[in-house]
C-alpha cells in the first residue's frame, strides 16, 4: 500500500472511539463468508416476518454504510466531512421496487437532489440508478431485442421521460448527473438511453456521466466505439468506472442460461481492464472520469496517468469516489492532497436499503478481499488511540 493511504489518523478523523469500535467489530462480523449468508437469511426472514429489527440494523450495518432514512439525515455528516475537504454524493438507496408511485418518487428525490447540488458545495455530483425510474423487466426485453406490448411502450415511453427530465434539469442547473450501472441483462438499454442524453446535454462539457462496470470484459471496446460517436457527432463523455457489484449473480445467470460469462476469467483481468479503461479515459479527448474504486493500486495508477498528462490535482475532469463507510483511508488521504474526491452517501428507509446493504457485506467478506484491507486499518487506528490512553 502507498504510505499515502497509510496515515489512519487522517482516515478515521471523523469516527469518534466508540464508532471505531463498532466499524472494528462489523468488519469482524462480515469477514466470515457463512455468517453474511446467515446473517442475510435470517436479516430478510425477520423484516418480512415484521419482526422489530429495524433498530438492530439501523445500530449496526445501517449507520456504518448509509447516511440516514432521508436527506436531511445525511446534511449534518456531509458538512463535517466537507471540512475535511471530503465531497459527498447523495444516493437514494431504494430498490427492487417496481411500480409507478416509487418511480415517480425517485425522480423527485433526484431533482431534489440536483437540487442540492446547485446550492452546495459539498455535493458536487447527483445520483440515480436506472431500475430506480422504471421496471427491471422493461429494461430486460430491450436489451433482449424482445417487442414490448403496447402497454409496455407506455410504461417505457415514461422512463425515458424521466431520464430527460433529470438530465435536463442537470444540464440547466450545471450538475453533473452520474448513472449507475446494474445487471448486464438490462444494461444495454440503459446505456442506449444515455448516449441519447449524452448526445443532446454533453455538448459544452460532461453533465450526464454512464457507468462502465470493467469486470466486464467487453466495457473497454464499448468505450472505444462510445468514444468514436462522440467525436463523429462532437459531444463530450463522462464515465464512471468501476469494478462491478453483481458479479456472483452475472455468472450463476450465464451458467443457467448457458451463454458465455460476461465477467473477466479471474480479478487480475479485471485489475487489468479496470486499469485500460483508466488508461483510455486520461489519455483520450473529451472524456470526464469519475473513478469509484476501494482499489489504492487503481487510485495511484490515475493520480499518476493525471500527473503525467500535466493535469493539476483538482482538475475538474477527474474525480475519485469511495462508499461512505469503506475506505475512508484513500478518501480522507486523497482530500488531503488535494484531489477531487467524494463518498457516494446512500439513504433511504432501513427495510428499502437493505439490498444495497447486502451487495455491501457480500463485498466486505474475506472472499472478496476488501475486509483484510479495513480491519488491518482499523486495528492500525485502534492501537494509535490506545497508545495516547483513549480505548
Ligand atoms: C463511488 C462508487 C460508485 C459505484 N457504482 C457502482 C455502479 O454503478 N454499479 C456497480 O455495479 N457497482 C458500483 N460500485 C460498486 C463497485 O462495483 C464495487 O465497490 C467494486 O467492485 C469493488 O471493487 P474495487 O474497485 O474497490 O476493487 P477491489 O476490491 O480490488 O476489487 C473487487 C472487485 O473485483 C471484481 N472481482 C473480484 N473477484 C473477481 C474474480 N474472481 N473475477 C473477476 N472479477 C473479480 C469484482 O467486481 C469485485 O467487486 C460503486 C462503487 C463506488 C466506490
Amino acid at each position: 500500500m502507498s504510505t499515502l493511504f497509510e496515515d489512519t489518523k487522517t482516515a478515521f478523523t471523523l469516527k469518534s472511539d466508540a464508532e471505531l469500535e463498532r466499524a472494528y467489530f462489523l468488519f469482524k462480523m462480515i469477514k466470515s463468508e457463512p455468517l453474511v449468508r446467515i446473517g442475510t437469511a435470517i436479516t430478510n426472514f425477520a423484516l418480512k416476518a415484521h419482526l422489530p429489527v429495524e433498530q438492530l440494523i439501523r445500530a449496526s450495518v445501517f449507520d456504518h454504510f448509509c447516511g440516514g432514512v432521508d436527506e436531511k439525515d445525511c446534511l449534518d455528516t456531509i458538512e463535517k466531512m466537507y471540512e475535511h475537504h471530503v465531497h459527498s454524493v447523495l444516493d437514494y438507496s431504494v430498490e427492487g421496487k417496481e411500480d409507478e408511485e416509487h418511480f415517480e418518487m425517485a425522480l423527485e428525490k433526484t431533482l431534489k437532489n440536483i437540487g442540492f447540488a446547485k446550492e452546495k458545495p459539498s455535493i458536487p455530483f447527483a445520483v440515480f440508478k436506472p431500475t430506480g425510474f422504471g421496471r427491471f423487466k422493461l429494461y430486460e426485453k430491450i436489451t433482449a431485442g424482445t417487442a414490448l406490448t403496447d402497454a409496455e411502450q407506455k410504461d417505457w415511453s415514461r422512463v425515458v421521460a424521466r431520464f430527460e427530465t433529470v438530465c435536463k434539469a442537470a444540464y440547466e442547473k450545471d450538475v453533473p448527473l452520474l448513472i449507475d450501472a446494474e445487471e448486464s441483462w438490462m444494461q444495454d438499454a440503459a446505456d442506449d438511453l444515455i448516449e441519447s442524453m449524452m448526445e443532446k446535454y454533453n455538448t459544452e462539457k460532461a453533465i450526464v456521466f454512464g457507468t462502465l462496470q470493467m469486470y466486464r470484459w467487453d466495457r473497454l471496446e464499448y468505450l472505444k466505439n462510445l468514444h468514436q460517436r462522440a467525436e463523429a457527432k462532437g459531444y463530450k463523455i463522462g464515465m464512471k468506472l468501476v469494478r462491478g457489484a453483481y458479479m456472483e449473480k452475472e455468472r450463476e445467470r450465464a451458467k443457467e442460461k448457458g451463454y458465455p460469462s460476461p465477467i473477466c476469467a479471474d480479478k487480475q483481468t479485471t485489475d487489468q481492464n479496470y486499469d485500460a479503461g483508466i488508461d483510455y479515459m486520461l489519455t483520450g479527448l473529451g472524456l470526464s472520469l469519475y473513478a469509484g474504486t476501494h482499489n489504492e493500486l487503481s487510485t495511484m495508477k490515475v493520480m499518476e496517468l493525471a500527473a503525467k498528462k500535466g493535469l493539476e490535482k483538482d482538475n475538474k475532469t477527474i474525480w475519485f469516489g469511495q462508499l461512505y463507510g469503506m475506505s475512508d483511508h484513500i478518501t480522507y488521504n486523497l482530500a488531503k492532497e488535494g484531489y477531487n474526491v467524494s463518498k457516494y452517501m446512500p439513504y433511504g428507509a432501513v427495510r428499502d436499503v437493505m439490498p444495497y446493504l447486502i451487495r455491501r457485506a457480500e463485498e466486505n467478506t474475506s472472499v472478496a478481499g476488501q475486509t483484510s484491507r479495513e480491519l488491518s486499518l482499523l486495528k492500525k487506528e485502534r492501537t494509535r488511540r490506545k497508545k495516547q490512553g483513549r480505548l
